[in-house]
């Protein structure tokens, strides 16, 4: 018997080819992706939501994907889902879509690095791996999952680490959850940790949640400007621990007390951000000042987290205490 697996497709280099500059535009749809995969007893719908780069994606395109993955999943004799996806901000669509996941079904997300047009285009490969993960029963229960380059990655965690090798994501606080070895998949993990806040879809789009950067010298211009902007968030990248300055402490307190969601994350690759120094700029100091710990998220995923639990919640006070504590 066949196993029907739904294909959406968002755009990005997967789908891309290059203009005479060499510049590559998502053109292709999914049923050109899918020419000349071998899809074994897979049984593909294909449908296109859209055609972008996911680096121009807005949380109205997001919410659309997350929509349209549960109206695939609506039928029941559907056994996964895959999407097609820029890698750029892969990892926000992933997670965005695992907070609403509940489903036991895989929802799968692949693109690639090199364009459609490349004569070494790895986005075959990573579809027709995408395919045999989407529909292979060992995957059910992992929530959503990132599948490139033979690697099998929970969407909590999974960062795009190289901008052009073929090998785009790692999970540098657990590592994959599995591989795609000769065609099968193998599973030796489960995801870390997953969380399933209520997720507010309709209010994602009208959301302001910004990220701020932190280096030596740094002032709180932009937290000011953010907020005077309307932000209802801003997801602090900090350095090391998760550690600022003075300046930044003051913006921090300025912003808690106007009601705005300040969350603390960091710029180093790999683990939890944690209240470990102070001096009057530490990360104690910071959290003292309001600012919330992301744990292991990362910018990219610790916005969508503010944007879904601010989208969910009228005030910041609740949005605080949602904030899951798990540091990895
Ligand atoms: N800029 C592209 C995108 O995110 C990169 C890729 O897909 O690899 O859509």
């Amino acid at each position: 018997m066949s196993r029907r697996v739904v294909v959406l497709g968002t755009g990005g280099t997967i789908a891309s080819r290059r203009d005479e500059r060499g510049a590559a535009a998502p053109t292709d749809a999914v049923a050109a992706l899918l020419t000349g995969l071998d899809l074994g007893d897979v049984e593909v719908v294909a449908r296109d939501l859209l055609a972008k780069d996911s680096s121009a994606l807005t949380p109205a395109d997001q919410a659309l994907i997350v929509r349209e993955v549960q109206v695939a999943l609506g039928d029941p004799t559907v056994v996964g889902v895959v999407v097609t996806h820029g890698t750029d901000t892969a990892e926000e669509t992933a997670y965005l879509l695992d907070l609403v996941h509940r489903d036991e079904r895989p929802v799968v997300l692949t693109g690639a690095q090199r364009p459609a047009d490349a004569p070494d285009a790895d986005g075959p490969g990573n579809l027709t791996d995408a395919l045999r993960v989407a529909s292979d029963p060992a995957a059910r229960g992992l929530g959503v999952l990132v599948v490139f380059d033979g690697f099998v990655l929970a969407a909590r965690g999974t960062r795009k680490v190289h901008t052009h090798e073929v090998t785009a994501f790692a999970q540098p606080d657990s590592g994959p959850l599995g591989r795609v070895e000769g065609g099968r998949l193998v599973v030796d993990g489960q995801p870390a940790h997953r969380e399933h806040p209520p997720v507010d879809l309709a209010g994602l789009a009208s959301i302001r949640v910004d990220i701020a950067a932190v280096y030596p010298g740094v002032d709180g211009t932009a937290l000011a400007a953010f907020a005077a902007a309307g932000a209802r968030g801003v997801v602090l990248v900090a350095t090391g621990a998760g550690n600022a300055n003075p300046a930044i402490v003051r913006a921090v307190e300025d912003l808690t007390r106007a009601g705005v969601v300040v969350g603390l994350t960091t710029r180093v690759d790999a683990g939890p951000v944690f209240a470990g120094y102070g001096g009057g700029g530490g990360g104690a100091d910071l959290i003292d000042a309001g600012a919330v710990p992301l744990g292991t998220l990362r910018a990219g995923q610790g916005r969508i987290l503010l944007l879904a639990l601010l989208a969910s919640y009228d005030d910041a006070a609740a949005v605080r205490a949602a904030v899951p504590t798990f540091v990895g």
